[in-house]
């Protein structure tokens, strides 16, 4: 394709995409596509030939549009939200027109320098100390993986990047049973196993319970093992619980453990004040994820992880082979030392367009609305005939269950849930909490308003009228 064809095309494609959002409310927001519906329209085979944009185009439209479940939908309460913004779609365009590696300083002096100051930027934004630094990983799962393989050879004195780690004193990470599952992934990976990852009990309100932790951490160290972290939640996907990473430095830091706090989701709401006594003690932990790809609103790919002591990482991660070595460059930073990967891409770019576009005022009101949005629907929906709250808002997260007379609670919650994301107007998810089926409720789309809020109680209101 010639650039002047580009030209033309890139043009087109914007007015698409603002079409596209403008007709977002009218699309059902989870795809109604079945297994295959896709491939099926596919070809089976590659085209020998070159094809005309024209033609490529109008195949985008027929096939695609309608076979994605739309994350920009304002009545998306599901998950967790993936949320863009404008300004990350412009830079994303730019960023994917220069198509630089950022791998290194030399590499992309430009992104490597803006990363760094875009890391401090969110640490002043998110209420952080002074002196913590970080890197922008692609997912809060890299991060933590980054985070576990540093604890196992922390605690290996870094025996195991040198010999291996089989014949080591076996490490041990704790954490409860409200962290993600990229935790568990995080673990298996690092050769330190499912076993390994000892889940810690949680008291009334989901946190770890200090008293446990400790206990099990002498109970091991007795046993043979070799404690190496902990890691800590700060929003748990299933109902955004919160450990209490105060009590739960006061043990690291007498047991000598590695800290990492995931705050993937939540950690956007810290950019407001009178959230952040939900991960009191923070500061005091060595390492801390959070995605502004989710909530904040700088598109996905962008995770960022803060370290008090990057060294550690650095020496865990930092593998420089001659072909990489930057000579005469001794002062500079070369971010891929910090992560898993070797190429990178310059994320810090969108984040520089957003924060300056709608500056923190204009985010943090997005977020306070979030929540206040949240806790209407929660009293909604307990408002409601045979409906149950089962855990109450956190931050911008609930979940609920429908238990109407005489109906198993667990097949009338999930054909509840079916109903509504059949329906299309809005878009749920499940989780399993205390071994019942039930219904999450988040708020968190960029572009959702108090009437889609709404919109989406009544939807539920009027299916379980009817299922
Ligand atoms: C979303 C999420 C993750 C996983 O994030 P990725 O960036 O998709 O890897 C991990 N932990 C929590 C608490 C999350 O909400």
């Amino acid at each position: 394709m010639q650039m002047s064809e580009y030209r033309e095309w890139a043009r087109r494609l914007v007015d698409w995409t603002v079409d596209y959002y403008a007709g977002l409310r009218d699309r059902p927001v989870r795809s109604p596509a079945r297994p295959g519906d896709t491939l099926s329209q596919l070809p089976d085979m590659p085209p020998e030939d070159g094809e005309s944009m024209t033609d490529i185009f109008a195949d985008f439209e027929r096939i695609v549009p309608d076979g994605m479940t739309h994350w920009q939908h304002p009545r998306f309460f599901a998950y967790f939200p993936a949320n863009t913004t404008p300004p990350s779609l412009l830079a994303e365009q730019l960023v994917s027109a220069i198509a630089a590696q950022c791998m290194l300083w030399q590499t992309s002096p430009a992104a490597t320098e803006m990363e760094t100051r875009m890391v401090d930027w969110m640490r002043q934004a998110l209420g952080l100390p002074d002196g913590l630094r970080g890197v922008i990983h692609d997912s809060a799962s890299s991060a933590t993986l980054a985070a576990v393989l540093t604890m196992r050879e922390r605690a290996l004195d870094w025996v195991g990047i040198k010999s291996g780690a089989a014949g080591q004193p076996q490490p041990r990470i704790y954490a409860s049973a409200q962290t993600h599952s990229s935790i568990d992934k995080a673990v298996w990976i690092a050769g330190i196993g499912q076993d390994n990852l000892v889940k810690i009990e949680t008291d009334g309100n989901w946190a770890m319970k200090p008293e446990a932790l400790a206990a099990q951490i002498r109970a091991d160290r007795a046993a043979g093992y070799l404690p190496a972290g902990i890691v800590a939640c700060t929003g748990g996907t299933s109902i955004g619980a919160c450990d209490r990473i105060d009590a739960i430095m006061d043990i690291a830091e007498a047991e000598d453990l590695y800290v990492h706090v995931d705050a993937a989701w939540a950690g956007s709401a810290m950019i407001c004040e009178e959230q952040r006594g939900h991960w009191r003690g923070v500061e005091r932990a060595d390492s801390i994820v959070f995605n502004p790809h989710k909530w904040l609103g700088a598109q996905f790919d962008c995770s960022i992880q803060f370290l008090k002591s990057p060294e550690h990482q650095v020496r865990t991660l930092g593998l420089r082979p001659d072909y990489l070595e930057t000579l005469g460059q001794d002062e500079v930073v070369n971010y891929s030392e910090w992560t898993v990967p070797l190429g990178r891409r310059f994320r810090a770019l969108k984040l520089w367009f957003l924060i300056r576009s709608y500056g923190l005022d204009g985010l943090r009101t997005r977020i306070r609305n979030h929540i206040a949005w949240a806790e209407m629907a929660e009293a909604q929906i307990a408002a409601l005939p045979g409906f149950r709250i089962t855990s109450t808002c956190r931050f911008s997260l609930f979940s609920f269950r429908w238990e109407p007379e005489g109906l198993d609670g667990d097949a009338a919650s999930q054909a509840l849930l079916e109903a509504i994301n059949d329906d299309g107007r809005t878009y749920l998810t499940q989780t399993k909490h205390q071994d019942e089926f039930v219904i999450r409720f988040q708020v968190g789309q960029f572009d959702t308003t108090r009437a889609d809020v709404e919109t989406a109680v009544r939807v539920i209101a009027e299916i379980a009228a009817r299922v």
